[in-house]
């Protein structure tokens, strides 16, 4: 009979697994114990593996997001054309373009009420949507935008899913839109988080 530590029960040597690392040429838990600990064991190493892999996730995400920026930069005479191209031959990207364009500059500049956008928004003024921006922040982050910090408008299901001009209509509408930060939106890529 052989007592197990860990457990305190007496028990066959039988019970107890062979091992070369010992004095007495067995493992000085249990069977029990000993595949209670592997188990534990595995558990927390797979978590840490999962976690590794999150981050490594992110921080690949943010740099090629950041990449991907810096290139368009570099070759804004190459993507410019791009974009002209996918204009003139794909009239979902031309309406989802032009809406997206209306959307920024009513916010820019307040002078320019547009109200067309305003009516098509269901927003009385750009106040008005100004406002349902930063509340979407607020809900997500518990705080308003600080000064100078970069925030992005976010679709929430991202309209290069769109395959019809309804379907442009309804994700430009307040409903699919969302204040994030800049690193959220670029986190974000092209999958659909809530
Ligand atoms: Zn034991």
């Amino acid at each position: 009979m052989k007592s197990c530590p860990k457990c305190g029960k007496e028990k066959e040597v039988g019970e107890f697994y062979k091992s070369s690392s010992t004095k007495s040429g067995y493992s000085s838990w249990c069977q029990a114990c000993d595949r209670e600990k592997g188990k534990r064991y595995r558990a927390e190493h797979l978590d840490k593996n999962k976690l590794r892999a999150k981050t490594y996730n992110v921080v690949c995400r943010e740099k090629c997001a950041e990449k991907l920026r810096r290139w368009r930069e570099r070759n804004r005479d190459k993507t410019n054309a791009y974009s002209r191209i996918m204009r003139e031959t794909n009239p979902v990207y031309n309406y989802s373009q032009q809406l997206k364009c209306r959307l920024y500059k009513a916010l820019r500049d307040e002078r320019y009420p547009n109200r067309p956008l305003m009516e098509y928004l269901e927003i009385s003024t750009v106040q008005k949507f100004r406002e349902y921006l930063l509340t979407t922040f607020f809900n997500r982050y518990g705080r308003y935008p600080s000064t100078g910090e970069a925030v992005e408008i976010d679709h929430i299901i991202p309209t290069h899913t769109a395959t019809s001009l309804e379907d442009v209509d309804r994700l430009n509408r307040v409903s699919n839109l969302q204040l994030l930060t800049r690193i959220d939106n670029q986190k974000k890529g092209s999958k659909h988080v809530t």
